[in-house]
């Protein structure tokens, strides 16, 4: 298959204007001040809370509604930091926040994807998570919450999600383990926020695409988590990640791998995927970012600007080909 390989442009670190320096990690307060000089900057930028967490920090989203195109558009939506130590995550969304309304206006592929598209960005989807790898452990994955008999704090978010298969394969009822589910699906705040706030974008306007960043593997996947078995969409799933890890290839000739979850990373139910999937919308995807664990949650911050870049040319390249 012939695919026209576009490079997105990346942009220097050190602008005059610069609301936030990408090639760094930053706290969730940081990441709190930019997204809200963001939406004070920029008059197509918005910036809203779509919930509270256990310990009552706001889980922001920013919603990029471009002047260009036909309105009203189908909407994206884009998550990053569901998992507190993947610390990437966050800063690959802040990136492309950065990128996307730097951009616009110039950058033709830029351009084309926020005339097409409403595009909805969580930078964190776990702040309890991401404050507590900062202040206490680095290499925490879950939430904070602590259930009434509960032995340990902490639920996988990313375990979380009630498709029909939570508490399967790949999970844990143990709450001191890394991959505890929670007393039921959709017990915690972080997912309820996800579940409700998509959901209002899926009925309004049609939710086109649907994706979850993670670290670290290099991994492009969709459903289904909790089995073997292939969803009936499996050619379109496997033709637009073969789109999207061809583009991101071409910018720093990173390889990924591509397929289910449980095909190409293990057993997992409960994900946001296979439950984005399930409720209708077919787009659904994860993201593994790099690298393959020579650093591993700890991926030096000068490789910040090189995933950002690449990690967005093939989500642009992709759900453009959808
Ligand atoms: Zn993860």
């Amino acid at each position: 298959m012939e695919l026209e390989r576009h490079v997105l442009k990346a942009l220097p670190t050190q602008r005059k204007d610069q609301k936030i320096v990408t090639n760094t990690y930053h706290p969730l307060e940081e990441i709190e001040a930019y997204l809200q000089e963001l939406a004070a900057s920029v008059s197509w930028v918005s910036v809203e809370s779509i919930g509270k967490t256990f310990e009552g920090r706001d889980m922001w989203v920013a919603t990029l509604a471009a002047p260009g195109g036909t309105s009203p558009k189908p909407s994206v939506w884009i998550d990053c930091g569901i998992h507190a130590r993947e610390w990437i995550t966050p800063a690959t969304c802040v990136y492309g926040l950065d990128l996307l309304t730097e951009n616009y206006g110039t950058d033709p592929d830029v351009t084309a994807f926020l005339d097409k598209y409403n595009v909805y960005v969580l930078p964190v989807h776990n702040p309890d998570g991401y404050y507590y790898t900062w202040s206490d452990d680095r290499l925490w994955r879950k939430n904070r919450m602590q259930h009434p008999g509960d032995t340990c704090h902490g639920v996988d978010l990313n375990r979380n999600f009630d498709d029909g298969h939570w508490g399967g394969a790949g999970t844990s009822d143990n709450s001191c383990g890394g991959t505890y589910c929670g007393p039921t699906g959709f017990s915690e705040l972080e997912t309820q926020a996800v579940r409700d706030y998509t959901n209002q974008l899926y009925s309004n306007n049609n939710l086109t695409a649907y994706f979850t960043i993670h670290s670290y593997g290099q991994m492009w996947m969709y459903a289904y988590g909790w089995g073997a078995e292939d969803t009936p969409h499996e050619q379109e799933l496997f033709r637009v990640s073969e789109t999207g890890v061809t583009a991101l290839r071409s910018v720093h000739d990173t390889v990924y791998t591509y397929g289910s979850i449980y095909e190409t990373i293990y057993p997992a139910s409960g994900t946001s995927i296979d439950w984005s999937y399930s409720r209708g919308v077919v787009h659904t995807y994860t993201l593994e970012l790099r690298d393959e664990g020579q650093n591993g949650f700890l991926l030096p911050a000068d490789q910040i600007i090189a995933t950002a870049e690449e990690t967005w040319t093939g989500l642009i390249a992709a759900i453009m080909d959808i």
